[in-house]
């Protein structure tokens, strides 16, 4: 499953147009990134994970219980397999990924370090919370001012303890609009970019919810054009995104290849080729600009061993960009100069500004 040669011969060539000279730096686990330095990039992906977030509700004991020795083995299991996955991405051309894993859901930044160090990728990690669940308890009753001081303090100034900044604001949102801890939420996050003036990278799954997501973000001063709407394939289509990206920023797939609706919440299980098609759809309206992908492999430490999140699909890990989500793009007619624009220059104005 590591080395397929489908993956090799998927490879994108490396050679990139320079960006724009004045395009800003940008912070990696391991220190600050030009922009020239993102290259290929992989905007929404979940390298690592201080426990399995699944079964634990924010704030709240891990579930793992685990005595030293299981939690270095864990902790050697997932680099292990990282040294694997990360060779097999370098191979393909990757060069950056964004870790879209909130403190609250796991964040765990000193492992990250440790991945960038030993695979050569760039990692970028974020600020901001996941879904209500995995908020802090008392979130709503806090209200915007100090989830929005929180994002503002670790984009300044730097995660506690790690010493490192954020490349972005992460944000999920439910499936419904007017949920009052996620219309906190999506204040507290456009005031904060509105003072940090970085890129903003959403979860929201279905149209009602990121068009109330678009409409709080800019009633409190977001920059729209620096907002990546995540997972914007579940339960979307391209009338939507046309009319969404009439406001700006990106729409950014993630749900490659998943048919079984359970698995992602979709009201009916979408065609294999769905996401494909929707970027087809786009590219033909002209907007190559903002379109972004990525696979949302997620690989998580639980009792003692390592949990890879594939959707029963044996090898969707974040290599599957260059397995499956490539080939099918190219069948679909975008050629690999448009790949290269929407991972390379899409990302790198996203994250950059320019
Ligand atoms: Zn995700």
């Amino acid at each position: 499953m590591l080395s397929s040669a489908a993956g090799m011969t998927a490879a994108l060539a490396l050679q990139s147009p320079s960006p724009g000279a004045a395009a800003a730096a940008v912070p990696s686990v391991l220190g600050p990134l030009s922009p020239a330095e993102l290259g290929v990039t992989l905007p929404h992906e979940h390298p690592a994970a201080l426990y399995d977030w699944r079964r634990v509700s924010y704030p709240g004991p891990a579930p793992d219980e685990l005595k030293e020795e299981y939690r270095n083995e864990q902790h050697q299991s997932l680099l292990a397999f990282w040294d694997l996955l990360g060779a097999e991405l370098k191979r393909n051309g990757a060069q950056s990924i964004l870790d879209a894993r909130s403190e609250h859901s796991g964040r765990d930044v000193p492992t990250l370090q440790e991945i960038s160090r030993r695979t050569g990728l760039n990692i970028l990690c974020v600020t901001g919370y996941y879904v209500g669940s995995q908020r802090p308890a008392d979130f709503v009753e806090r209200g915007v001012g100090p989830a929005r001081d929180y994002m503002v303090r670790e984009l300044k100034e730097g995660i506690a303890d790690a010493g490192v900044r954020p490349a972005a604001i992460k944000i999920a949102v439910g499936g419904r609009a007017g949920d009052k801890s996620d219309d906190i939420l999506l204040a507290a996050a456009g005031q904060a970019q509105k003072q940090a003036g970085c890129a903003i990278t959403t979860h929201a799954t279905t149209p009602e919810s990121r068009r109330n997501m678009l409409d709080v973000l800019e009633k409190n001063g977001a920059d729209l054009s620096r907002v990546a709407i995540g997972h914007a394939d579940s339960n979307g289509t391209a009338e939507e995104h046309v009319e969404l990206l009439k406001r700006g920023g990106y729409v950014l797939y993630t749900i490659w290849g998943i048919t079984n609706p359970k698995l992602i919440g979709t009201r009916t299980p979408p065609a294999p080729d769905h996401s494909g098609r929707l970027i087809r759809s786009l590219l033909d309206r002209g907007l190559i600009r903002n379109v972004m992908f990525s696979i949302d492999f997620s690989i998580y430490p639980h009792q003692g061993g390592i949990v890879l999140r594939l959707y029963d699909i044996p090898d969707r890990t974040s290599n599957y960009i260059f397995t499956f989500v490539m080939p099918q793009l190219r069948k679909l007619g975008v050629s690999d100069s448009e790949i290269r624009q929407m991972m390379v220059d899409n990302p790198r104005r996203h994250l950059c500004g320019a």
